[in-house]
């Protein structure tokens, strides 16, 4: 059956509430309606390319409608789709498992799976808070966090989080934290160095106050993501690190916009070697294909909410898709392809790349800064440079660039006036140059018109 392009649009407005979306600028801008996608391009309902310049929201790797993970997805379809993780097990969950126990940082040796990357982050802050119940330690209840952080959109995932446009709203249904400033030199008024000093001593004087009511901290590794793509300058996370050990508090990263390779390294915690209590990861995990979390642990964790039944540690949490063998299996084949390809080795190259390009997009007029780490890339829009003043927020320059960029053929979203540029792992330099001439483009026309 097949549908003319009014008739989508209709059905988008008649029954499509879109996630983050204002939809009234939504309809008004015309909606985009996708029906395929090929390599690092997707076609929309009309037949219009794009480039999926921010990987579909950060997932995908590989390219859309990668053979290899197709081919997977329609081999376990003829074994089973779907059986509970609850009580039984399956044979992708468990092969995935062991895989990501040996690609993680060591100290990581358990997997418990879920469906979302908030629902790994949910998990984890539990999975920390009973840490210290089952130790005897209950007063260690609260989660200590960066402000401006971003861990997803459920209730304790935005507990955690700090970015006052998105979580606002939500105040009074939250959970209390501690939280601590992120290192951001640009907006800082002083050096990188100053920048970093003053926050861990800020973590350390909350940690002396505080870390005997702490569960755990949790922090997006190197970069805040959905906060403005800001990396931490080298060695800060580190130190973090020796903050947690020094203070009795586990450490957890969420890894869910950082993991497998976008930054440059298969995780991020590596840039600093670091050895997180819990991780989560979630997003590229299946190649972009399916919905599967995960949130690991070590095994001094696992270890405390092992007992009998009479004990009382169990950790009662789990989802009903929870290790589901469709997306576990695309999740396996996509880690073949991370070895055949050399994915992680690609990144670091392309990121390399593109680095004249970005720094000729930085001596725009009304670019402050271009941030990269590996293919993790946010160019932030400033009314003047010189003083780096900010845009009104009402004036929304950042989507304007991003529309712009659409009928130039580039999907992206802004972050307010950071443009994100995430694209796929597996992107050409060809493509990537193409990428950014388009965003070049949409930048120059919208700010220096
Ligand atoms: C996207 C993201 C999440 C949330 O993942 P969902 O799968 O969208 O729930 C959590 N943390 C970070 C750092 C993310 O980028």
């Amino acid at each position: 059956m097949t549908h003319t392009y009014e008739e989508l649009l209709e059905k988008n407005r008649k029954y499509l509430w879109n996630p983050f979306t204002q939809m009234k600028t939504y309809l008004a801008d015309e909606p985009l309606i996708i029906a395929s996608g090929q390599g690092v391009k997707v076609t929309d309902a009309r037949g219009k390319e794009y480039y999926d310049a921010n990987a579909s929201v950060w997932l995908n790797p590989h390219g859309h409608n990668r053979q290899e993970l197709n081919d997977a997805i329609i081999e376990q379809l003829g074994q089973i789709a779907h059986s509970t993780l609850l009580g039984s097990a399956n044979i992708p969950a468990l092969l995935l498992a062991e895989r990501l126990v040996q690609i993680t940082p060591e100290r990581l040796q358990k997997v418990f799976y879920s469906d979302s990357g908030a629902a790994s982050v949910e998990i984890g802050l539990k999975m920390a808070y009973q840490y210290w119940n089952n130790k005897g330690r209950p007063e260690k209840c609260t989660l200590l966090t960066m402000k401006n952080a971003y861990h997803g959109d459920t209730v304790g995932a935005v507990s955690v989080g700090g970015i006052d446009g998105f979580h606002k709203t939500f105040e009074k249904l939250l959970f209390h934290t501690e939280k601590v400033s992120y290192p951001y030199p640009y907006r800082f008024n002083g050096t990188a160095e100053e920048c970093v000093q003053a926050c861990l001593t800020e973590l350390e004087q909350k940690l002396i106050e505080k870390a005997d009511q702490i569960a755990g901290m949790i922090i997006e590794p190197m970069v805040q993501g959905a906060g403005g793509m800001i990396m931490m300058p080298a060695g800060f996370l580190k130190q973090v690190e020796a903050l947690c050990r020094k203070y009795d508090v586990l450490m957890l990263v969420d890894e869910v916009a950082t993991g497998f390779g976008r930054t440059g390294k298969m995780f991020a915690c590596e840039h600093d070697g670091v050895q997180p209590d819990i991780m989560m990861v979630g997003k590229k995990l299946t190649g972009g294909y399916l919905p599967v979390a995960v949130t690991l642990t070590s095994d001094e964790v696992y270890d405390a909410f092992y007992g009998e039944h009479r004990e009382r540690k169990t950790f009662y949490h789990g989802h009903s898709y929870t290790g589901n063998q469709l997306g576990c299996a695309v999740a396996l084949a996509s880690l073949d392809i991370y070895e055949k390809d050399q994915t992680v080795a690609h990144v670091q190259r392309m990121s390399e790349a593109i680095k004249p390009l970005l720094q000729e997009i930085e001596t725009l007029d009304h670019v402050g800064e271009v941030r990269q780490l590996g293919l993790m890339i946010g160019i932030e829009l400033v009314a003047d440079k010189a003083s780096r003043r900010m845009y009104d927020w009402m004036e929304a320059r950042g989507a304007s660039v991003c529309r712009r960029a659409v009928d130039l053929g580039l999907l992206t979203r802004p972050l307010d006036d950071v443009v994100t540029f995430m694209p796929p792992l597996v992107s050409t330099q060809e493509e990537l140059t193409d990428m950014l001439r388009i965003l070049r483009q949409a930048i120059q026309e919208v700010t220096e018109p």
